[in-house]
């Protein structure tokens, strides 16, 4: 069994152990991203692995949403997906092999007896701790026990002299060290025969040869536990590397119930996030580089990326309920918004098919007769965007006509000057006259005939662009027009008389 569980370890191997009873949320999915990090980083293996011991609470759809997650964000696994469950006649050899080498007892102490042991530790007003009395039970009497069929649990022997001291070195946390004697002789077999998870967790690590453990600071209430498991099985335990915990603004644990979708990889997903902007924005929530930089490649984040610099204090995450232009994080959106304006254009585009595809607003002749145009036109109008989506909704005026109207747009700039009804076609007609439609001779039609007519050229520009495009804010107007190409400009020019307030 030895030589099963103690794995050379001349190549990192590192895994992402989620278990599969909900949605793949930030602080899961930040687990796997440092974890795939540091195996990248190290020319090592990532491995995945379900922990579904827990088979009521487990379920196919939340396996399903953790590997489609995970593959969104672009963290390929090397190996795996391996299920936990596989395993378990592997934990149950394990702790057989403790009992027999002595590191661990049965216990046969009833529900009865325990909860009294409970109660009296209750009224000393001190922590329960299991008193130990089934550790020196004599050879003798617990085979009478168990030719009486009396049921048992297998407890972990915690070495109890004042001076042991469980340690082990944490890569953020530095030296760890629990007394022997504050930790239970903890159970690692129930009385039906099923392994722990603290058990199972331990020797999968041990048989998957994980070199570093690289989970939230809630593990580090086992790791004591599991160190003494892999000394007792004569396992050398893996690096530690416990990150802290991800709060919200009120210092509240992120949670689907307190906060919604927005704590899920789903969410983002759907509102039109680029994965890799999450992936940097989820990065920085418990590391940073040291230095001033906040954006990076995902081979530059490789690069950097050390478990050293893994904070300690827990990070937060901005995210106020209930305010709709904030609907996650402010910094998760700046990210987004900057990666799509900062982004190679070619990068971006099979995004953006994506995106058009869904909206049903892509034409084939984007990629062949159009694309100069497609490309041009992207570039121009993903300034401003700050998600994918915006590329359906905001740019839908750029690919079909059917675009909406916004009610305040059309009132502040159609609903106040009812000389436009004229204004409008005229404008149209001197744009069909135009022989080269573009940014120059557009601009000129405007500003000579706003000199013409006496009125401001922001009336008519304004009054353009909401007529073009439905909104008052966007690109430069007569860039906007020029892509939008004459005949659509045209139409749509003399289509908005009938939105001019009379
Ligand atoms: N299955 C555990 C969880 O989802 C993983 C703990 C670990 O990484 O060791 O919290």
């Amino acid at each position: 069994m030895n030589s099963d569980l103690n794995k050379p370890k001349n190549q990192v191997r590192v895994r992402f152990a989620p278990s599969p009873t909900g949605y793949l949320h930030l602080g899961g999915a930040r687990t796997a991203l440092y974890n795939w990090l540091w195996a990248r980083k190290s020319n090592g293996v990532f491995i995945l692995r379900i922990e579904d011991t827990d088979v009521e609470r487990s379920t196919k759809e939340s396996v399903q949403e953790i590997l489609g997650g995970l593959t969104w964000l672009g963290l390929s696994w090397d190996e795996g997906p391996y299920l936990q469950t596989d395993n378990l006649p592997k934990h149950v050899e394990a702790a057989q092999k403790l009992l027999v080498s002595g590191h661990a007892y049965r216990c046969f102490c009833t529900r009865e007896e325990l909860e009294e042991q409970r109660k009296a530790a209750e009224a000393r007003k001190v922590a329960f701790m299991y008193d130990g009395r089934c550790r020196d039970l004599s050879p003798e009497m617990v085979d009478e026990n168990l030719r009486n069929g009396m049921p048992y649990v297998i407890r972990f022997r915690v070495p109890r002299e004042t001076s042991s001291v469980v340690a082990f070195e944490d890569a953020v946390y530095g030296r760890v060290e629990k007394k022997g004697q504050d930790i239970e002789d903890f159970v690692i077999l129930r009385s039906d025969g099923r392994p722990l998870y603290i058990l199972s967790n331990a020797v999968d690590d041990a048989l998957d040869g994980i070199t570093h453990v690289i989970r939230g600071a809630d593990g580090l209430a086992n790791t004591p536990k599991q160190v003494l498991i892999y000394k007792a099985l004569g396992i050398d335990p893996p690096i530690f590397a416990h990150m802290p915990l991800t709060l919200d603004n009120r210092k509240a644990k992120l949670s689907k119930r307190t906060h919604g979708e927005v704590v899920t990889i789903a969410y983002y997903r759907e509102k039109g996030f680029l994965p890799w902007a999450l992936c940097n924005f989820m990065a920085l929530l418990g590391w940073s580089s040291g230095g001033e930089q906040e954006f990076f490649s995902r081979d530059e984040l490789t690069e950097v990326f050390d478990l050293s610099k893994i904070n300690r204090s827990n990070s937060i995450f901005n995210y106020v309920p209930g305010d709709p232009r904030n609907w996650t994080d402010p910094k998760a959106i700046h990210f987004n918004a900057t990666y799509i304006r900062t982004m190679p254009l070619e990068e971006l585009i099979p995004f953006v098919k994506h995106e058009l595809q869904e909206a049903g607003l892509w034409r084939g002749s984007f990629e062949n007769g159009e694309k100069e145009w497609f490309l041009r036109t992207i570039d121009l109008i993903r300034a401003r965007f700050l998600t994918l989506k915006d590329f359906s909704f905001r740019g839908r005026c750029y690919f079909a006509d059917d675009f909406e109207f916004d009610e305040s747009a059309v009132k502040k700039n159609l609903g106040k000057e009812p000389r436009l009804r004229e204004f409008l076609p005229e404008l149209a007609s001197r744009m069909d006259r135009l022989e080269r439609f573009e940014v120059h001779s557009i601009e000129e039609v405007f500003r000579s005939y706003s000199e013409e007519k006496s009125v401001k050229a922001g009336i008519l520009i304004n009054a353009a662009r909401t007529a073009v495009s439905g909104t008052s804010v966007g690109p430069g107007l007569f860039e906007m027009l020029e892509v939008i190409g004459k005949e659509k400009v045209v139409n749509r020019l003399n289509k908005a008389v009938e939105l001019v307030a009379s």
